[in-house]
């Protein structure tokens, strides 16, 4: 899928989840819910940081450029060292470290453990990167349209809101203990990765996720639904059947996450 297919079914996602723990007796408040699905939706972005055409390898200018190469190597590299016969040889890192459940839970984990340990300052980066992410990601046509400062500014200030927000209602959502405030963040970036791999797998070409579980002769298996359900990444599938159907389920979802529904 592209960037816009991709962070919105990532927001939805995090929305579903809202309804989800609404019904289990563990609402969100609102602030982890809007937050959440923002970051959802700039991780669900991330996994392309390996190809250089992506939304997130040109949202933050030269930096984004470089962690771009470094995330390609590193790809290119991992993929060599574990590929089994079965799996073809290939010129790029594209669609395999960063398409795998290892790669969102450990960044799911780090995010976590830097949002713990660093406290309110490394809530405003993740919260950042996360936001400058959903906003080109959810409004490409206008982000397109602006400069790249005009976004980051934009960023820069619903961030430095919304954490304050936060500190005041849902800092300690999920995990309560002393010392673990923050900590859910990592959920919303591994869910977020999860459902990029999810979205491209049913692309033509699939999506490793399981890596590093053999199946068969591949370590990289390319999973996906049957081949006639597949479709082509950018089709209208995605633009007039997917993205209005997040748009309704994420709406249901997020009015049933905050106990509007019934
Ligand atoms: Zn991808």
């Amino acid at each position: 899928m592209m960037g816009p297919a991709h962070s919105l079914s990532g927001a939805t996602a995090w929305l579903v989840v809202g309804a989800v723990t609404e019904a289990a007796g563990e609402p969100m408040p609102w602030p982890v819910l809007l937050i959440g699905a923002i970051i959802c939706a700039g991780a669900a972005l991330a996994p392309d940081l390996d190809h250089k055409a992506a939304t997130i390898s040109r949202s933050f200018g030269p930096v984004s450029k470089v962690a771009c190469g470094v995330v390609d190597k590193l790809s290119y590299g991992v993929y060599r060292a574990t590929r089994k016969t079965g799996d073809p040889r290939r010129s790029g890192g594209h669609r395999t470290l960063t398409h795998t459940w290892v790669w969102a839970a450990l960044l799911g984990a780090g995010t976590s453990a830097l949002a713990v340990l660093g406290g309110r300052w490394a809530v405003l980066v993740v919260l950042f990167v996360h936001m400058v992410l959903a906003i080109e990601g959810l409004l490409w046509r206008q982000a397109r349209a602006s400069s790249d400062v005009l976004v980051w500014l934009l960023g820069a200030a619903s961030t430095y809101v919304m954490s304050d927000v936060l500190v005041e209602d849902g800092a300690d959502w999920l995990f309560t203990d002393p010392g673990q405030e923050y900590l859910w963040l990592g959920l919303p970036v591994a869910l977020g990765v999860l459902v990029h791999c999810v979205g491209d797998a049913l692309t033509i070409s699939g999506c490793p996720i399981l890596w590093p579980i053999p199946i068969g002769r591949k370590r990289w298996y390319p999973l996906g639904p049957p081949r006639a359900m597949r479709f082509r990444a950018g089709a209208w599938v995605e633009n007039k059947v997917l993205m209005p159907a997040f748009l309704v389920v994420g709406g249901v979802s997020g009015a049933g996450a905050l106990g509007i529904l019934y």
